[in-house]
């Protein structure tokens, strides 16, 4: 169930808006009344026709999260359109397939680079303004990659525990500030970024308790909470949402 003034008044940052699951996301806080900013290095104008179509006010902000240059001009940018961010969704990642034995060290630079650094830079921009403001939420996307301890992407399962770590710990930081931080944690996802191979979706969702294939829509619902009032007394924590893959 959607409200269009259930995050009425809040500014949200959405990193990875223009496709996928972080297009969703956008899609979601728009209908229900928040301002987002769209951080992207891809072209967001899908994004936005739609989330204008669902009645929302966006910000599409071409910038690559992984760089500080980036991350400060998405900041600028976002503070000039809308004023300061009450929400952060770090949900831009990437996630190449390479064994270890083939690994090099600029692939594993690269993964932990956008997936992880990203999240350092991310928070230490937006959120000593929600801290002053004595109110924010940060919600960074993990992958049950990690519980499951998936081969074939070492570097990219490193990164996503590392988001585990740091939603643990930086909720120590600032849950006295009225700021919570969580991850949301999906299985296989069917997006554009994500396998062709029809037999890797059957087998996955074979594994769940709900057999049938996750979609970016399966987890919009579990971001509309996290970012809520009604999650103000949540934090430190992940949240699986996988059909029942994982028994976290
Ligand atoms: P996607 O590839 O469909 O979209 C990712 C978006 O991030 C793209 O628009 C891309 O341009 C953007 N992006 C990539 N690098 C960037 C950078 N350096 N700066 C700015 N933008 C950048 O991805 P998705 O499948 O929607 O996944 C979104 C998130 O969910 C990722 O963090 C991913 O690890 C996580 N996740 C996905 C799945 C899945 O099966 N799809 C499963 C578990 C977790």
């Amino acid at each position: 169930m959607t409200s269009p003034d259930r995050h009425a008044g809040r500014v949200a940052v959405v990193t990875g808006g223009a496709a996928g699951i972080g297009q969703a996301f956008v899609e979601r806080l728009a209908r229900e009344g928040m301002r987002v900013v769209i951080a992207d290095l891809a072209d967001a104008s899908d994004t936005v026709a739609r989330a204008e179509a669902a009645g929302g006010e966006v910000l599409a902000v071409r910038c690559d999260i992984a760089s500080e240059e980036g991350v400060a001009a998405l900041a600028e940018a976002s503070r000039e359109r809308f004023g300061p961010a009450d929400v952060l969704v770090h949900n831009a990642g990437i996630y190449p397939l390479v064994d270890f034995a083939e690994m090099t060290f600029a692939d594993w630079r690269r993964v932990l680079a956008v997936n992880l650094d990203s999240a350092f830079l991310l928070c230490d921009a937006f959120l000593p303004g929600m801290r002053a403001r004595g109110w924010g939420r940060v919600v960074c996307l993990s992958s049950t990659a990690f519980h499951a301890g998936m081969g074939g992407m070492v570097h990219y399962v490193a990164s996503k525990g590392g988001i585990i770590g740091l939603v643990r710990a930086l909720a120590a930081e600032v849950g006295g500030d009225g700021v919570t931080v969580n991850a949301i944690a999906p299985s296989l996802v069917r997006t554009k970024g994500t396998t062709d191979d029809p037999r890797a979706f059957d087998a996955v969702a074979a594994s769940q308790a709900i057999a049938r294939t996750q979609v970016p829509g399966d987890l919009t619902g579990a971001l509309s909470f996290l970012v809520s009032e009604d999650a103000a007394f949540v934090t430190g924590q992940t949240l699986v949402v996988d059909g029942g893959r994982v028994r976290a």
